[in-house]
């Protein structure tokens, strides 16, 4: 747990204090619901309370059962039990840490009381941006080619090239990453521009903030003023229709004064159930760029990218093995990597296929769980907005007939299921019906890529 809490931390720090300060830190053990780790020196302690706030968010975020993280020198932690963490992290040979001894025999610096560490950055636009989201970072595929031109066509010429830039796609195909990316170019290019980042979440949380404390002038002076807006994960303002009327007149006023508006969501704007159609039709005002999931080659040139700016050897074959195990979520695929290097790292050996193979093995396990029909229908009804019950239901209106029709293609597709078993699975239907409804949408897929991407889509989130 950890070494994930580590993974969170690297995204949001920057890479001096982070290989400075957490790199040299290791997990020790785990006793009721306080994470220990190791320091190698009592310098670290102040570890805990410089990012005490980023550590914290990192375990609600991973919904971990702990309560407090204590940091300790293998001094003042001489019996610690050898815990295995995850099932996957073998005990730490002693030697990986040489710590020097402290040089006072200070008391455990806890997390999660301490103010967090003040942004050094500009505040309204690198504190929002994370350093490592670079145009430069991001690897072209045949997926994301498009949205990548896009992108840079907007940080090149805001508000001139595209306006807004709305960008789709799956979870973890780089959305935000081109987001920030964006953002880095425009500031590059012009130093002064204002810039603002935000997901949909917090846009809609500072807005309750803001009519509850009767602040919303300093609210609409925030958003309204800036040169360029990024908001991210559009999609949280559905069925929220205060905050989307809001967004609507920020969105008015920028568009008017010719600032650039960039939007990302995880479905095209006629996807967006409830919201109000004129924002719907102004998100198609612009630009409208889709991200699709990586191939095999573009999965393997992420990896080695990512390990090159690890300054890590990654052997061809380990590359293939990992992009081949993990599916299509890009995070996934880093997620894979990062543990695997730092694995190697605190075993002090070669990343190798055998070692790979040996730490990724629960890994890519837990990503081959089996799918049920019932998982299926929960999700596809969840992304049609419908009740699961209307999939079984004899209805053959348009809403509902091609939900359902997907829903069956998915149980043929991802489950073991035979036709009739199907049938029986959407209230009775006659195992011809069931392929009849496969057929079409097998059909339809060559040739329509929205439906494509919402069966890519809905098997990301089964898988
Ligand atoms: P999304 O916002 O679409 O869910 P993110 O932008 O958060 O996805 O991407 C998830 C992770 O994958 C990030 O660390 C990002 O840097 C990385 N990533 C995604 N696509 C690429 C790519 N084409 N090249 C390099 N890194 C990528
Ligand atoms: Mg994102």
């Amino acid at each position: 747990s950890w070494v994930r809490i580590l993974g969170a931390l690297e995204k949001k720090i920057n890479r001096q204090s982070f290989e400075t300060w957490l790199k040299p830190t290791r997990f020790s053990h785990i006793a009721g619901r306080t994470l220990f780790v190791r320091i190698p020196s009592v310098e670290f302690e102040k570890v805990g309370e410089k990012y005490a706030d980023l550590i914290q968010e990192a375990i609600d975020n991973l919904q971990l059962d702990i309560d407090d993280v204590t940091f300790q020198t293998p001094q003042q932690d001489p019996s610690a039990p050898r815990v295995r963490e995850d099932g996957g992290f073998a005990p730490l040979p002693s030697h990986s840490l040489n710590a020097p001894r402290p040089s006072r025999p200070g008391a455990p610096a806890q997390a999660g009381i301490a103010a967090p560490e003040q942004a050094r950055f500009d505040w309204n636009a690198a504190s929002q941006l994370n350093p490592r989201y670079q145009f430069d970072a991001f690897v072209i595929g045949s997926g994301n080619q498009f949205a990548m031109a896009a992108s840079q066509a907007v940080a090149e010429r805001p508000s001139k090239a595209y306006n807004p830039l709305f960008l789709y796609g799956g979870v973890g195909m780089g959305k935000t990453h081109l987001m920030h990316a964006i953002g880095h170019d425009v500031k590059r290019r012009q130093p002064h521009a204002s810039i603002c980042y935000v997901s949909g979440e917090k846009f809609t949380n500072e807005m309750i903030n803001s009519v509850r404390y009767d602040k919303m002038t300093s609210f609409r002076d925030k958003f309204r003023n800036v040169d360029v807006l990024l908001i991210d994960d559009i999609q949280f303002l559905a069925g929220k229709e205060r905050t989307q009327e809001e967004f609507f007149h920020t969105f008015n006023t920028l568009h008017e004064s010719m600032k650039q508006i960039v939007i990302a969501s995880d479905r095209p704007p006629k996807e967006l159930a409830d919201f109000e159609d004129r924002l719907r039709s102004r998100f198609e005002w612009g630009l409208i760029a889709d991200i699709q999931p990586p191939d095999l080659e573009t999965k393997v040139a992420i990896l080695q990218k990512k390990a090159e700016s690890e300054q890590t050897q990654l052997p061809t074959d380990v590359a293939l093995f990992i992009a081949s195990n993990v599916r299509t979520n890009v995070r996934e695929l880093e997620g894979a990597l990062v543990r695997l290097i730092a694995w190697c790292s605190m075993h002090g050996v070669e990343i190798t296929m055998a070692v790979t193979q040996q730490c990724l093995k629960q890994f890519i396990d837990t990503q081959v769980r089996k799918i049920t029909i019932e998982a299926i229908q929960r999700a596809v009804a969840e992304h049609f907005g419908m009740r699961v019950a209307e999939l079984k239901q004899k209805n053959n209106s348009r809403q509902i007939v091609v939900p359902r029709q997907i829903a069956m293609y998915l149980a043929k597709q991802m489950t073991e299921a035979s036709l009739p078993e199907i049938g029986r699975q959407f209230g009775g239907k006659h195992h011809t019906t069931v392929m009849h409804s496969i057929g079409k949408i097998d059909e339809q897929r060559r040739t329509d890529k929205d439906l494509n991407r919402t069966i890519n889509k809905l098997m990301e989130t089964l898988n």
